[in-house]
C-alpha cells in the first residue's frame, strides 16, 4: 500500500473545507497516538491529536506495567502514559480533548469532525486502539457501574476487603487479579479452559497468592443481583452442571476489541474489525496511515504500539514532502 501514488491533481482545486487546515491530525491519545505525536512534532509538523474524553488508552487502565523497556523497575500505566503525552508536547504537539464523531477520507484535505469543531487534515494517524470486549451476557449491561467492571485499576479500591470473580485467562485477567489481590479479601477467577492463556511468570505468580483461586473449565451465563451484582451463574463446560457463586464484584477480562467503528466504510478492515495497514503502516487511502491497537490482532502491546506509532508519524511527513514537492513542480 506504501507504494500507492496519488493521481494527478489529488487535493488540487477542491471546494476549501471548513475549519483550520491541519498537517498532521492524530485520532487517540494511547502510546501509539501519543508518540506518533512526538516524531510529528520533532518533524515540525506540529500535529493535533484528538483524544477524546479521557488520555491514556488502554496503557493508562493498567496498574503495573513491567515489559516496557527502560523501567527495570515497572511503572504506572498512567504515569506511563502522562509522561508520553508531556514528551510530545514538549516538541509543540497540540493535544485536544475532543471527540472525533466523523471522518470523511474519500476527499481532500481530508474531514475529520468532532462535536465541536471540524478540521481539514493533510494527513490523519488513526490510533484509536481497543476496547473491553464485553461478555454479552444477562445481567452485563445492568450492573455496570454496579458491580460489573473492566478496569481493576479505576474500579479495585470499590471492593476492599470484599470477594469479587474475574472473567477471563489472558494476560489482563491475571495481571489485574494480582492487583486486586492487594485490596480484596478473595479471588476466583473464571476461566473456559483448564489452561491459562497468560504469560508464565504472571500464571506461576497468581498459583501462588492465596488470595487467588481457580474456577476451571467454566463459563459465565449471567450476571445475578438486585441493585447492585451479587453472583453469577456459572456453567461448567465439560460436565454441564450450573451452579451460582456469590460475589461482590465482577471483572470482565475477555479481550479487546479494535475501535473502528468511525472507520467502517471510510478504510478497509479485516474481518476481525482492524484497520488493514501495511508494512509502513499505509492504510488503503494515501495520505491515512494507523498505529497500535487499532491495527494489531496479533502483538497488542505498548511497545509495539510505540513502535507502530513511530513509524505512522516518519510515513506521515514523508507523505507531507512528497505532496509539497509535487505541488511545487506542476
Ligand atoms: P487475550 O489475551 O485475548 O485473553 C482473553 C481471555 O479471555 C482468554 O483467556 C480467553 O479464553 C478469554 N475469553 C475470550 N472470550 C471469552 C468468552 N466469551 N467467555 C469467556 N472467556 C473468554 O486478551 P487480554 O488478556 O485482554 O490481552 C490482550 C493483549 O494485551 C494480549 O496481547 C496481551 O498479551 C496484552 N497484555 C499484556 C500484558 C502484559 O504483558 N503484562 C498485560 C495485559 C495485556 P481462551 O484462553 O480460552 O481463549
Amino acid at each position: 500500500m506504501s507504494e500507492f501514488i496519488l493521481s494527478p491533481g489529488f487535493g488540487l482545486g477542491m471546494p476549501e473545507k471548513p475549519g483550520p487546515e491541519q498537517d498532521i491530525v492524530i485520532i487517540g491519545g494511547g502510546p501509539a497516538g501519543f508518540t506518533a505525536a512526538l516524531y510529528g512534532a520533532r518533524a515540525a509538523a506540529e500535529p493535533l491529536v484528538l483524544i477524546g474524553e479521557v488520555m491514556g488508552g488502554q496503557a493508562a487502565t493498567t496498574t503495573e506495567i513491567e515489559n516496557y523497556p527502560g523501567f527495570p523497575d515497572g511503572v504506572g500505566g498512567m504515569a506511563l502514559a502522562q509522561q508520553m503525552q508531556t514528551h510530545a508536547e514538549r516538541f509543540g504537539a497540540k493535544i485536544r480533548f475532543e471527540t472525533v464523531t466523523r471522518v470523511d477520507f474519500q476527499t481532500y484535505p481530508f474531514e475529520v469532525h468532532t462535536r465541536s469543531e471540524e478540521y481539514a487534515a493533510k494527513t490523519v494517524i488513526v490510533t484509536t486502539g481497543s476496547s473491553p470486549r464485553k461478555l454479552g451476557v444477562p445481567g452485563e449491561d445492568k450492573f455496570r457501574g454496579h458491580g460489573v467492571s473492566y478496569c481493576a485499576t479505576c474500579d479495585g479500591y470499590f471492593y476492599k476487603d470484599r470477594r469479587v470473580v474475574v472473567v477471563g485467562g489472558g494476560n489482563s485477567a491475571i495481571d489485574e487479579s494480582l492487583f486486586l489481590t492487594r485490596l480484596v479479601s478473595e479471588i476466583k477467577i473464571i476461566h473456559r479452559r483448564d489452561r491459562l492463556r497468560a504469560d508464565a511468570l504472571l500464571q506461576e505468580r497468581a498459583f501462588d497468592n492465596h488470595k487467588i483461586q481457580f474456577v476451571w473449565n467454566t463459563v459465565v451465563e449471567e450476571i445475578l443481583g438486585d441493585q447492585e451484582a451479587a453472583a453469577v451463574k456459572v456453567r461448567n463446560v465439560k460436565t454441564g452442571e450450573i451452579s451460582t457463586i456469590e460475589t461482590d464484584g465482577v471483572f470482565i477480562y475477555v479481550g479487546h476489541v479494535p475501535n473502528t467503528g468511525l472507520f467502517r466504510d471510510q478504510l478497509e478492515l479485516d474481518e476481525t474489525g482492524h484497520v488493514i495497514t501495511d508494512k509502513r503502516q499505509w492504510t488503503n487511502v494515501p495520505g491515512v496511515f494507523a498505529a497500535g491497537d487499532v491495527q494489531d490482532a496479533i502483538f497488542r502491546q505498548i511497545v509495539t504500539a510505540v513502535g507502530t506509532g513511530a513509524a505512522a508519524a516518519i510515513e506521515a511527513v514523508r507523505f507531507l514532502d512528497q505532496q509539497k514537492h509535487k505541488e511545487k513542480t506542476e
